[in-house]
């Protein structure tokens, strides 16, 4: 018999799990217990993929905003913004990361589909251009990251861009929100990074109107991405789609091949009014489900 159990929980907050010299943080699950903050005895586990490949689609209809095919379909020149967004990452040389561009979809989905087994899942950019369901309307992006709480294994992440209530631009001219400069910050969360606690990085919690600087990494994040993923394959080739990058239950720790508990979580950066700066503010929304076999 299975059993389900739903719990939230909402943390205002930040955590330092890295011990370097830098800044950068990365995001934690807690061993055994599987939540966000460590009980005494416990052991943070970085969030992360299993596999080095990654890959991610992106939803065929984009956003009003931008740049539309005639068909009403997403551009190319946006898909190729947020594929440099991605290409980012992939060019930092002492991390063998890679994230692979498959192709357009029409899912939106934003949560791991355990019911499309490990090859039908998606990783997924989606605008949300009606509405923004969320509580904090004032968020620019959303990433969501599902992962395995015993063994820190990223099944599955989504982003959602807030076009509901945010102009966003691409290039460099009359800039709004720089959708590359979202885009750049979602993927660092996208491949298991907290926010940073320097100012400059790209991982730093907030933006302004205009920015445009957390399209390049800053020292913190390279530091970041090159702990959490170093270099153990050079001019490493991914195929197309990788391969299934999601936990066996053998990753899992589990025997019985039923057992699981998945969380999700979801952090965004909020702005300030008058194009001043900045938003200073830090939500973590959990939650987490358990399934149990007895
Ligand atoms: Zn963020």
């Amino acid at each position: 018999m299975r059993a389900a159990v739903l719990a939230s929980l909402v943390v205002v907050a930040s955590v330092a799990v890295s011990s370097s010299a830098f800044g950068w943080q990365g995001t934690q699950t807690c061993y055994p217990s599987g939540t966000y903050l460590c009980d005494p005895g416990e052991q943070p586990i970085q969030v992360r993929w299993k596999y080095r490949c990654v890959g991610y689609e992106i939803n065929e209809l984009g956003s009003s905003d931008l740049p539309r095919t005639a068909d009403g379909l997403i551009a190319p020149e946006v898909i190729e913004t947020i594929n440099q967004s991605f290409d980012t990452w992939n060019q930092v040389d002492c991390s063998d990361l890679s994230f692979v561009y498959i192709g357009t979809t029409e899912d939106n989905t934003t949560e791991y589909v355990d019911s499309r087994g490990c090859e039908g899942n998606r990783n997924v950019i989606s605008f949300r251009d009606d509405a923004w369901p969320y509580a904090s309307t004032s968020a620019f992006a959303l990433t969501s990251v599902t992962f395995d709480p015993n063994s820190g294994l990223i099944t599955d992440s989504d982003v959602e861009l807030n076009t509901a209530t945010h102009d966003f631009t691409i290039g460099d001219d009359d800039v709004v929100i720089d959708l590359k400069n979202t885009m750049t910050h979602e993927a660092g969360h996208f491949l298991g990074l907290d926010h940073s606690q320097v100012r400059v990085s790209t991982m730093f919690f907030s933006a302004a109107e205009g920015e445009t600087r957390k399209r390049d990494l800053d020292d913190d994040d390279i530091e970041a991405v090159c702990t959490i993923y170093p270099t153990i394959e050079e001019d490493r080739v991914c195929s197309n789609p990788p391969e299934c990058n999601a936990p066996t239950d053998e990753d899992r720790g589990v025997d019985n091949g039923c057992c699981a508990v998945v969380s999700s979580r979801e952090d965004a950066p909020f702005p300030l009014i008058l194009g001043l700066f900045l938003a200073i503010g830090y939500v973590v929304r959990r939650r987490a489900s358990s399934q149990n076999c007895s």
